[in-house]
Formats: structure tokens, sequence, C-alpha cells
């Protein structure tokens, strides 16, 4: 094809868009309907952008924005507050880059890995504020902040599952989780960097603003978890998960159990003598109880949650009586 016939046919295709010496390739509106036909696929869009400059300008612009806007309406809605065309705390590409891509896991200072992990595409992930409200601090629940599930990674057979997750702040600047970095004085991180939008972080850990319900969200031991947050607000964070049905989950569920009948007992015990001071010596009398059974279990580790629960029951007919 020569050089006139191609002019010739791009000015016929892109019905005069061409005037201010632009190709339709370059067209806004072109882009939007080719992206909108794909369903706004996150890898087309991170090939468009790295042809060429102006490319790259108009996918920051322009196209993450509207990926984030079609592929995760809800939490963009929330983060831009309904404003659009609002700017996004780290930019849109960083958002667009957190909702949909998992970040590669080293060691860290308080997080210790045998290897590191590659990053990846996540197809989709569920992003939660309700998740969100157990990474802050009492103080801090009036912040906005969205995290998603952890991602499960196996590392080996010998290891429990590393869990990798993410978030984002609604308007972190004005938060009080920032407030609270800024009154602790708590230092940036020296090496560490956000992986969404480049920049510097502080870790929750070493600020010692990890609430323990996090752990427990995540389903991780108490401890067991770093993260960190970045000055434009993007959270992302690693954890070993437990395994579902741990001894310590049984043990714990026994306890609780355990609990449980022995105050159910002490009702029953009070309805029976029915005087303030018998209730006294009787929970007396069960307190000696339970005592001598924690003594045992101390010489017979493993064991004691057994005896006591045989101990209270074996007590319980001549208490009745
Ligand atoms: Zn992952
Ligand atoms: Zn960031």
């Amino acid at each position: 094809m020569s050089s006139s016939q191609r002019v010739r046919l791009t000015s016929t295709v892109s019905g005069g868009s061409g005037s201010h010496g632009e190709s339709d390739f370059f067209n806004e509106r072109v882009l939007l309907l080719v992206f909108e036909s794909i369903k706004w696929d996150v890898q087309s869009l991170c090939c468009t952008a790295a042809v060429c400059r102006r490319l790259r300008a108009m996918a920051k612009r322009l196209l993450w924005r509207e990926l984030c806007l079609f592929r995760a309406p809800r939490i963009t809605e929330s983060l831009s507050n309904g404003v659009h065309s609002s700017r996004m705390g780290g930019g849109w590409p960083a958002l667009a880059k957190l909702l949909f891509f998992c970040g590669a896991c080293e060691s860290t200072r308080n997080f210790v890995l045998s290897r590191s992990k590659p990053g990846h595409f996540v197809t989709e992930s569920r992003f939660s504020k309700t998740s969100g409200k157990s990474f802050l601090m009492k103080r801090c629940r009036g912040d906005l902040l969205f995290v998603s599930d952890p991602c499960e990674h196996r590392l080996g057979d010998r290891e429990d599952d590393l869990g990798v997750f993410r978030g984002v702040f609604r308007g972190f600047r004005e938060s009080r989780t920032r407030a609270c970095l800024i009154a602790r004085q708590v230092a940036l991180e020296e090496r560490e960097r956000c992986p969404y939008c480049g920049a510097r972080v502080w870790s929750m850990t070493a600020a010692g603003l990890v609430p323990k319900n996090a752990a427990k969200r995540l389903g991780s031991h108490d401890g067991a978890l770093e993260y960190f947050v970045c000055v434009n607000g993007h959270l992302h964070g690693t954890c070993w998960l437990a395994p579902l049905s741990s001894d310590d989950e049984d043990a714990n569920e026994h306890d609780d159990d355990d609990m449980k009948w022995m105050a159910v007992m002490i009702m029953e015990i009070a309805q029976v003598v029915g005087s303030p001071m018998s209730i006294m010596m009787i929970l007396q009398l069960l307190m000696g109880l339970v005592t001598m059974v924690l003594m045992v279990s101390h010489l017979e580790s493993g064991s004691s949650t057994f005896f006591m629960v045989w101990a209270c029951r074996a007590s319980r007919p001549f208490v009745l009586l």
C-alpha cells in the first residue's frame, strides 16, 4: 500500500478525527470502545500503555480510571466519593494494579521467608471494608480501609501456606491512621517500597499499630503477620495461614466448651441450693478443684482438658444431691 492510499484510508475510517494529525490509534473514543468490547482486560491495557509515551500518558490520564470503574465499580465509587474526575492518591494506575495484581513477597525485618515469591495477576479479588476495620486500631476506626482476602501461596510441604493481602485507604492524607503515625513519629522504612505506586512505606508492625483482630480476620496465628502502608494509603502485607483444623483450635474449642459447661453447672446448683452463702461455698470448692486440675496438667501436659472435664462432671452428682 502506497503512502497516499494509507492516508486516504485513515481519513475515511476516522471520519475526520485525524484533523489534528491524530490517527485512530490515539483516538480516545475509539480506544474506549475497543477496551469496552474486551471487557477492560487488564493485561491488554498493560500492553497498550507500554507501546509508546503518548499511549502511556493517555492510559494514565483516562484508561486506568475507566478500567477501575468498569471492573470494580463499588470500591472505585467509594474511594473517589462518586467524583470520577477526582485525583486518586498515588494515581489511577496504582489503584488498578492494587485491584488486579497480587504483589511479590520477600523477607522483611519482621517476616522472614525461606524464599521469595513473584507477583501475579488475579482475575478477581474480594475487597471488604468490614475486613478493613480489623486492621484499624480502635481510635482509627473512623477511617475507611478496604482489605482483600489473603491470596494463598504454597511454599512447601513443611511450611504453613503464605497469605498475601493488600488494601487501600480512602482519603489517606486526612485519615486518623496517618495522623497517628505522624504523632508517634514513626520512621518510614529504609528499604521497603509500595509495590503499587513505588512510594515509601510505614511498617504497621514496627509502629505497634496491628490490632489483634487482624490476625483473626486473615486466619493467621497472632503475631505471624506483617503489613505496610505507603504515604499514598496503599496497604500490602503477608501472613502465615494457620491450618484449618490445628490442634490449637481444637484445644480452644474444648476450653470454650468446658467453660460453658461449668457455667451451666453453677446455674443448676444455684437453683437447687438457693442460698447465697451455700453458692459461695460451692464456688470455692469448684475453684479448689480447678486449681488442683491445673496443677496436675503441668505434670501431665496434654491430658489437662480431658481430666478437667472428667473431674467437673464426676463432682456433679455429689453437688446436686
Ligand atoms: Zn497471590
Ligand atoms: Zn502506594
